[in-house]
């Protein structure tokens, strides 16, 4: 057993490094527990806020909040708390260097953005870092689309094929671009992430900008991989649209992915200004409880088990694929306290025949209040210093309402706080019974 913390995280998908900023920024000691990176190392690294609801695409995610359930998380706190939440995530962004923004409507408001996708299809999106910035592309009469030699499944002659499905891209006059592999023509299997880390290097910037100058020059932007960089470091890529001498936005691309990552290494830095401990590759096995509270869980990692004794605990342990949620023929269970998920006893009503629908598995999860507390059946908190956070939480489908990183963000806010505020009521734990 080591100190006794303020708050335990467990998990650090984004809905886990939130809680933790949140709670840290109040002045309270963390620490991190977690088995694996969450689904921020695959993701595109904006924040996804809203883009559908009631059938329809989203210019204004805020106008869809109400046409949301009453259990979605977004109803449970309230559009406020949304707000406040994505306010902290751009100030601890920018701190980093790593600025965040959101696009305008032709009236001022601000609106979600159609960012586009190397499958060729464009994804509404809210937070933004500057390099996904598709204003440069709207402006556009010529667009430059590039990838290179041995980077798998970026094909520009595809992107432009689907792009040109859209209408307000449908007369935009398209380049396609294949660059040279900065590895040798026999280099033929690449990841956007090996290119990124190469243009970390200033020999990798020599590369992209020597082979994209020239072509760069005869249209008014550039798309490509998100190549620029893997860090959080906005300053890469303004250094390389200005050696390009065009405008570069770069295209939300395929696993691994380098903008989730980079959100990830903004926060983790952030992060290490405060009073701030991370155990990775521990995966949380058990808890013991003393009454109504937690009083701490145990960790396994390489073998050995230790116990993290906290005033309050936040839960951002994910969904199915985060492991989070489990599931079994005919039940589903949270997975470190086993709570019971509420679903259907036929098992074939737990999805759709259609690929992209609406599944009822895409919901499932835990039922928290306003606090983010788990309830019991009768509708109480069912224990005071246990908040949960993100995918792990029911009620809403990431996929389909394009709410991933904004639900994991707001809830993760709201829990951060909440146990912040518990353990600073808190005396001191009291050793516990295995739950
Ligand atoms: C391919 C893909 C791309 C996406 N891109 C975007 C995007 O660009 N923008 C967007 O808004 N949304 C995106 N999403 C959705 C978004 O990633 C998720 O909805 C959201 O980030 C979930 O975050 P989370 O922190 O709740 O869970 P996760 O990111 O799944 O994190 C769960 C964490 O808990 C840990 N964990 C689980 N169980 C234990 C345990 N027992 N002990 C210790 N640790 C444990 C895991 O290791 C992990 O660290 C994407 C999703 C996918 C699948």
């Amino acid at each position: 057993m080591s100190r006794i913390i303020d708050v335990l995280v467990v998990g650090s998908g984004l809905a886990g490094l939130t809680a933790a900023l949140a709670a840290a920024r109040e002045g309270r000691s963390v620490r991190m527990v977690t088995d694996g990176m969450g689904s921020l190392a695959i993701s595109g690294g904006c924040v996804d806020l809203l883009g559908y609801a009631g059938g329809q695409r989203l210019d204004d995610p805020w106008s869809g909040m109400n046409l949301l359930p009453p259990e979605h998380p977004y109803r449970l706190l309230g559009a406020d708390c949304v707000r406040a939440a994505l306010d902290m995530l751009r100030q601890c962004a920018a701190a980093q260097g790593w600025p965040l923004h959101t696009a305008a409507s032709p009236q001022g408001a601000p609106c979600n953005a159609l960012l586009p996708t190397i499958m060729g299809t464009l994804k509404p999106s809210y937070l933004l870092p500057d390099s996904l910035d598709p204003a440069a592309l709207t402006r556009a009469k010529r667009v430059l689309v590039a990838s290179a030699h041995g980077l798998r499944d970026c094909r520009p002659a595809l992107i432009i094929s689907q792009l040109r499905r859209y209408r307000e891209w449908a007369d935009k006059d398209f380049v396609p671009l294949l660059l040279p592999s900065p590895l040798g023509a026999t280099h033929r299997s690449l990841s956007a992430l090996d290119l990124a880390r190469l243009v970390d290097k200033p020999q990798g910037r020599d590369w992209l900008v020597q082979s994209l100058r020239k072509y760069a020059g005869q249209c008014d932007a550039v798309l490509l991989p998100p190549v620029c960089g893997s860090r959080a470091d906005v300053s890469i890529w303004r250094e390389l649209s200005q050696a390009v001498a065009c405008p570069l936005v770069e295209m939300l691309s395929i696993p691994p992915g380098v903008g989730g990552l980079r959100l990830r290494d903004a926060l983790l830095h952030e992060l290490r200004r405060h009073d701030f401990e991370l155990v990775e590759n521990a995966r949380v096995i058990r808890a013991t409880s003393d009454g109504r509270r937690c009083a701490s869980l145990t960790a396994l990692a390489a073998g050995q088990e230790r116990q993290h004794v906290a005033r309050a605990f936040v839960l951002a342990t994910g969904g199915i694929l985060g492991g989070g949620v489990e599931l079994a023929p005919g039940s589903a269970r949270e997975s470190v306290f086993k709570l019971a998920i509420p679903v259907p006893p036929d098992v074939s009503l737990w999805s759709e025949p259609e690929i992209f629908g609406s599944h009822v598995f895409s919901r499932l999860g835990v039922r928290v209040d306003g606090e983010m507390r788990p309830r019991d059946d009768s509708g109480q908190a069912w224990r005071d210093n246990i908040f949960f956070a993100g995918r792990s939480i029911g009620g809403y489908d990431f996929a389909t309402e394009k709410s991933g990183h904004g639900v994991a963000l707001a809830t993760g806010w709201q829990a951060g706080r909440m146990a912040a505020a518990t353990a600073g009521k808190s005396a001191e734990p009291a050793s516990g019974e295995q739950l």
